[in-house]
């Protein structure tokens, strides 16, 4: 893991190897090597990066060119940048220029500790020594790790993450950040009643387990909690309806990201002193098929009570979603987010994660927090009518449109029987969560999304209570 060390400046360092500075009029996220500065201390490069028109530029496109630069130069163990200068050196130009970069650099093998020196011009929004750039450069430093974790938890090879290794990982980091955190496993999750997880892993050597999160208020205070529900399958192979696709199955084991993503934005929201109560419930399982498998036409219990027929036993991840929000929601919590690697994430591109839910102010809020980080979604509608494709004559909903293609639509259909009037919204991370080839700033793998927006979200000052 490559540690990052952020500190600023007033001016360009002379002994700086690498300066990184922004050219306008070229093109968004191109890099060229300037020139070499050889008269001074030692061997000075000059790196440019591309940031389009000058009239037009904005954190967005300020945030790409840093990954690209990060990207650019993620051997390099010490860079200086004028980049902040093309907002003004504000507190925002700030966090966006050390996130992305930082975030650029992602690399699973070959990661080098290195240092970013922000050089921030005298006179405009960002002293070197203010307390907000200070806490900018906290929040970016916090975010972007946050962020490599769920990239390294994803790229670990599944047989080296199985549910019990992911859970230990999680409580590792719970505990480092001050997070209260129990895992569930055997006659527990039994009695708790998770039905959809316990048959998810029957077909698995490596038992499922759940694992809880807590922050924030005491079981006394009235401040509201927030739910968090993410899917942690560990492999996918589809059980018995195994996946045939070879380029589908390959990439499998990205199907704990959404978990993943879930526990990074909570511990992160902790380091960073969130107020936020919340609640999360992290269902692990690998789904193969095995000697126990669920089979088509097999009924699981979930904890509300209500069964679902499973008629596809690749429909997996709403099985254990659907536990884990009726878990939640048995536990009084005030508001739920569930994110899950369930479909291509509503048909929306691998840019924009797909969002449903009963509440527009919990979504209006996800979206904009999205937004304001470069980890944004879009809200999809849902039709009451369309719960009725689930129906089935031998359990309360099946876990199969009929005669519909399954998409991110009829997936979150199933899941809107649970919440049960509780606010609720629904992250489909399928698209976002892991690319099969490279998308500028992005390089392809996992991309921690939507860790980014949901620490934002968790970040905001007042508990909002949701409505429906
Ligand atoms: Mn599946
Ligand atoms: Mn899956």
């Amino acid at each position: 893991m490559f540690e990052l060390r952020l500190r600023t400046a007033g001016a360009v360092p002379d002994d700086a190897p690498v300066v990184l500075v922004p050219a306008f009029d070229a093109p968004v996220g191109s890099v060229a090597v300037l020139s070499v500065a050889a008269d001074g201390p030692t061997r000075q490069r000059v790196v440019a990066v591309g940031l389009g028109d000058r009239d037009t530029c904005d954190p967005r496109r300020l945030r790409v060119a840093s990954m690209t630069a990060g990207r650019a130069l993620a051997a390099e163990p010490e860079v200086a940048t004028t980049l902040p200068s093309v907002l003004g050196d504000t507190t925002a130009a700030i966090l966006v220029v050390a996130e992305g970069f930082s975030v650029g650099r992602y690399r699973y093998r070959g990661g080098v500790d290195a240092e970013l020196t922000l050089c921030l011009g005298s006179g405009t929004g960002g002293e070197p020594d203010a307390p907000e750039v200070a806490r900018a450069l906290e929040v970016a430093g916090t975010a972007a790790e946050a962020v490599e974790w769920v990239r390294r938890m994803v790229d670990t090879p599944p047989s080296d993450l199985t549910p019990a290794v992911f859970a230990e990982r999680i409580a590792e980091r719970a505990s480092a950040a001050g997070v209260k955190c129990e895992i569930w496993s055997g006659d527990r999750l039994v009695a708790a009643g998770f039905g959809g997880t316990l048959g998810v892993g029957r077909g698995s050597a490596h038992p499922p387990c759940v694992v809880h999160l807590w922050t924030g208020a005491q079981a006394t205070d009235p401040a509201p909690v927030l739910g968090l529900a993410g899917k942690g399958i560990t492999f996918d192979a589809g059980g018995i309806n195994l996946k045939r696709d070879p380029d589908e199955i390959a990439w499998m084991k990205s199907d704990m990201a959404a978990a993943a993503a879930v526990v990074a934005a909570v511990c992160a929201a902790a380091r960073l002193g969130s107020v936020r109560a919340v609640h999360a419930v992290l269902p692990l399982a690998e789904n193969l098929p095995g000697p126990g498998s669920l089979l088509p036409g097999d009924v699981v219990i979930h904890p509300d009570g209500s069964s679902t027929e499973v008629l596809d036993t690749d429909n997996e991840g709403r099985l254990v979603l659907a536990d884990a929000i009726s878990f939640l929601v048995g536990e009084g919590v005030d508001g739920v987010i569930d994110v899950g690697t369930l479909t291509d994430g509503g048909g929306v591109g691998h840019l924009l994660w797909g969002c449903w839910g009963t509440s527009d102010r919990l979504i209006a809020d996800l979206l904009a927090a999205g937004d304001r980080v470069g980890d944004a979604g879009w809200h999809l509608p849902l039709r009451e009518e369309y719960a009725e494709l689930f129906a089935s004559p031998v359990a309360d909903r099946s876990n199969r449109a009929r005669d519909v293609p399954d998409i991110g639509l009829t997936a979150a259909t199933f899941l809107s029987r649970f919440p049960r009037g509780v606010p609720w919204a629904h992250i489909d991370n399928g698209g976002t969560a892991y690319l099969g080839a490279d998308l500028p700033p992005w390089a392809a793998g996992p991309t921690g999304s939507p860790t980014r927006a949901l620490l934002e979200l968790l970040l905001e000052p007042d508990a909002t209570v949701y409505t429906q």
